[in-house]
């Protein structure tokens, strides 16, 4: 039925998201249970049941797909006798790798807080001695010896400095809307090419960017901040491209508050990429996460072109028509980039058509 078909995909995404981690997943248990335990979370001889799957795997770190408790973590640990982490964990700490700039890096500190706060209970216990080297990234090191009322500090802290730096944000944003220049912004699933793409096509504009190359991994969530470039089209117009944080779903919802900061770039933006990684088994599903965030912020009417990547890796016909305008590319051989480029500047065309029949 569709809700275990529901749960079968959240688990595919839990395994993806553990590799994103850098762990090597041994394998998967799903239980079905109508009453939650609220000790064990699921009863103590299912619980006795993973110890010994686990033991058989030889693996040194469980992650459940559900938020526990503290209490639950604690109490399964004692019986497994292994690390336990959830999924917020898990994401967080892909999160905490993956975070580029220091806006980016104190939203992910302060969601961590956020998350431990209520499941601390004493020095040295906590999301410190993680295995497999998941969870081991972010505050967690430095604060074995770290008490409530430090964090609470830290919080304080983190929350001022965001703060400032939002005002800077509101200051470069208005400055980019006087520059009049249309933004594109690129939007899809983790890991389907979208640092690729935006590589590719702010090529001719290098020396604009004063920052970096946007790092390219063969992982999830190589994106996490916002990073704002400037490129041209054949007609040797500018515009202005973003990439945004890496887009997953069940993200908790304190999690989608915390990095909301970053998504608003999408609101502003004139038209969106949605890229899609065609070579991916779970492509559709990939699409309906991202659409549902699109839908969370608030930007999901925007103007929208699929750009299914990876085409190189793909020979076969897709049999996904989206009713929106679609192009297949391949952004690491350039294949198709030029036909990419012209309906981009179709769009944006078109926008600006529509802005000037506004103006009487
Ligand atoms: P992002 O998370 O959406 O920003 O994805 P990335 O741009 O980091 O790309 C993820 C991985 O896919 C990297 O290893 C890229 O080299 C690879 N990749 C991106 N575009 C293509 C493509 O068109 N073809 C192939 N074969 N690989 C690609």
């Amino acid at each position: 039925n569709t809700s275990s078909t529901k749960i079968e995909e959240s688990m595919i995404e839990l395994e993806e998201l553990a590799k994103a981690a850098g762990g090597n997943v041994l394998g998967s248990i799903i239980q079905n249970r109508d009453n939650y335990d609220v000790a064990y979370y699921l009863g103590k001889g299912k619980a006795e049941e993973i110890k010994e799957y686990a033991n058989n795997m030889q693996a040194n770190l469980i992650v459940f797909n559900e938020e526990l408790s503290g209490a639950q973590i604690r109490n399964l640990e004692e019986i497994i006798g292994l690390d336990i982490i959830d999924r917020t964990a898990l994401i967080l700490d892909i999160f905490a790798k993956r975070a580029l700039s220091r806006e980016g890096k104190l939203q992910v500190e302060l969601a961590q807080y956020k998350y431990r706060l209520p499941r601390l209970i004493g020095v040295g216990k906590e999301m410190s001695r993680l295995g497999g080297g998941i969870g081991t990234k972010g505050p967690g090191e430095k604060k074995l010896e770290t008490d409530k009322r430090h964090i609470r500090e830290r919080i304080y802290d983190i929350q001022r400095e965001l703060k400032e730096i939002k005002k800077n944000r509101e200051i470069q944003r208005s400055k980019r809307l006087k520059s009049n220049l249309p933004i594109v912004a690129l939007v899809g699933y983790t890991n389907s090419g979208k640092s690729t793409l935006l590589n590719k096509l702010i090529q001719s504009h290098r020396e604009y960017s004063a920052d970096k190359d946007v790092f390219v991994k063969d992982m999830l969530f190589a994106t996490l901040d916002v990073s704002l470039r400037k490129a041209i089209l054949p007609s040797n117009k500018e515009y202005l491209i973003t990439d945004t944080v890496g887009f997953v779903s069940d993200l908790p919802h304190y999690l989608v508050e915390a990095f909301k900061a970053t998504l608003e770039e999408v609101s502003y933006a004139d038209l969106l990429l949605h890229v899609v990684d065609s070579s991916n088994e779970h492509f559709n599903l990939q699409i309906d996460t991202t659409l549902g965030v699109l839908k969370e912020i608030g930007a999901a009417d925007k103007p929208m072109i699929y750009v299914f990547n990876k085409a190189d890796k793909v020979n076969y016909e897709l049999d996904y028509k989206p009713k929106d305008e679609y192009v297949f590319i391949s952004a690491k051989t350039g294949y198709n980039n030029e036909q990419l480029l012209q309906k981009i500047e179709c769009h944006i065309n078109s926008n600006l058509k529509k802005v000037k029949l506004l103006i009487p």
